[in-house]
C-alpha cells in the first residue's frame, strides 16, 4: 500500500511538468556506464518432483496393429475404436514418439507424459490408403490408420502422428486402383517420412523364418532384400527396424542375421527387432533393455478366447510401471527405489537425477 502512495504523486508531477515545459530536445542522456557484472544464466527453476514423478525407468508400451477396418476381429481394430484408443491414450497422458526416439534414448515430450510407440505390421491397404474424391482429387483415406493418426494429431498437436509401419517392399500399402501408379506408392513413402512416420521392414513377403527358411541365401533374402528395393524407391533411406513375421525367428546359427548382414552387395541393419510379445517393453537406461528383442502389445480387446483384453490389461499395469518424463531429454530421472534397475554404463553423455519421496527424505 505504502509504496502506491508514492509512485501516484511522483507521476502527477512528472504529467504536471511535462505539461508546462515547452517543446525542446531533451539534454544529452549522461554517458553509458556500460554493462555491470554479467549475471550469468538464470538458475533453472526447482523441478517439482512430487508434482511430475518421473520415472525414466518405467515401461513403454509398443502397441502392435495390424488392419484397421470393419469389423473388429482378431487382428483388425475399426476406424472407430482405433480413435478411440488415441483418445484414451492421450486422456492417459501418453505422447506418440517413434521407435527411434526409445532406441536412441531421445525421449522429447513434456514432463509428467510417458511415451508410447504405435506399430502396424503386413503393410495393409487400410493402414495407409488413397481415394478419389467426386472432383477426381486424390487424398488420404480418412479412415486408414494415417489419416486417423493425422487427424487425431491436428486436433491434439501435442499428442504428435509418430507410427512404425512394418511394410513388404517394393509394394507397401498396395492400392489395385488403376491410377494408383508407381509415383503414389513411392509418394505415400515419401511423406510418411515427412509427416514424422517411420517405415520399418517386415521381411520380402512374410515367410516364417524358422519353418520356412531352408537355408542362409533364403534368410538374407528375406531380411535385406527389403533395403535394396527401398533404395530405389527412396535413394539413402535406411531400414532401421525390423519386425519378425508370426514373431518367428531363424535357427540360432543364424540369429545374428536378424540384425546384420548383406544380401546381393548391400548391407542392412536393423537396430530394434519387435517381437510379437504380450508385455510393454523396457526403456533404454533399464538393466533389462533389449533392442534385439522388443516384445510389443497387441492393441486389442478382441475376447478371441483368452487372450482377450490385451489392451486394458497393459493399460492397468502401466498405471504402476509406466515411464514417466522429466520433459528434458538430457537428464535421465529416476526415483530411488528403481535404481537397482538402472544400467549406469548406458547413461553415457546423460546427466543422472535421482529423487526420493520417501517420508524420512523429504
Ligand atoms: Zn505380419
Amino acid at each position: 500500500m505504502k509504496m502506491r502512495y508514492l509512485i501516484v504523486p511522483l507521476i502527477l508531477i512528472v504529467l504536471a511538468l511535462s505539461a508546462c515545459t515547452p517543446a525542446v530536445a531533451p539534454p544529452d542522456p549522461p554517458p553509458d556506464p556500460g554493462p555491470g557484472p554479467d549475471p550469468g544464466p538464470e538458475p533453472p527453476p526447482e523441478f517439482d518432483f512430487a508434482l511430475y514423478k518421473p520415472n525414466e525407468l518405467g515401461e513403454i508400451p509398443i502397441w502392435m496393429y495390424h488392419n484397421i477396418k470393419e469389423p473388429e476381429d482378431i487382428w483388425v481394430r475399426t476406424p472407430d475404436n482405433f480413435r478411440a484408443d488415441l483418445q484414451r491414450f492421450y486422456d492417459l497422458g501418453y505422447r506418440l514418439v517413434t521407435l527411434t526416439d526409445v532406441i536412441t534414448n531421445n525421449i522429447s515430450i513434456p514432463p509428467g507424459t510417458s511415451p508410447i510407440v504405435l506399430t502396424f505390421d503386413d503393410g495393409n491397404t487400410n493402414n495407409f490408403k488413397l481415394i478419389k474424391d467426386a472432383q477426381g482429387e486424390i487424398k488420404v483415406d480418412p479412415d486408414c490408420a494415417v489419416g486417423i493418426l493425422r487427424d487425431f494429431a491436428e486436433k491434439h498437436p501435442e499428442m504428435g502422428s509418430a507410427a512404425t509401419f512394418f511394410v513388404h517392399l517394393p509394394h507397401p500399402f498396395s492400392q489395385s486402383d488403376s491410377w494408383y501408379t508407381g509415383e503414389w506408392r513411392t509418394w505415400k513413402l515419401e511423406m510418411l517420412l515427412e509427416w514424422g512416420m517411420e517405415i520399418g521392414n517386415h521381411t520380402l513377403n512374410h515367410k516364417h523364418l524358422k519353418k520356412d527358411i531352408k537355408n542362409l541365401d533364403q534368410l538374407l533374402e528375406q531380411l535385406g532384400k527389403p533395403q535394396q528395393h527401398l533404395d530405389n524407391l527412396i535413394p539413402g533411406h535406411k531400414l532401421n527396424s525390423l519386425a519378425l513375421p508370426y514373431g518367428a525367428k531363424p535357427a540360432a546359427e543364424w540369429l545374428e542375421y536378424l540384425h546384420q548382414g548383406e544380401y546381393q552387395g548391400v548391407s542392412y541393419r536393423h537396430d530394434a527387432i519387435l517381437l510379437v510379445g504380450s508385455t510393454p517393453a523396457k526403456p533404454f537406461n533399464h538393466l533389462d533393455y533389449s533392442p534385439l528383442a522388443m516384445p510389443r502389445v497387441r492393441a486389442s480387446n478382441y475376447p478371441d478366447g483368452g487372450a482377450k483384453d490385451f489392451l486394458d490389461k497393459a493399460l492397468e499395469r502401466l498405471e504402476h510401471t509406466r515411464y514417466i518424463s522429466d520433459g528434458d531429454p538430457d537428464i535421465i530421472t529416476i526415483p530411488e527405489e528403481a535404481r537397482s534397475k538402472l544400467n549406469e554404463e548406458s547413461l553415457g553423455e546423460k546427466e543422472l537425477r535421482v529423487y526420493d519421496l520417501t517420508e524420512e527424505n523429504r
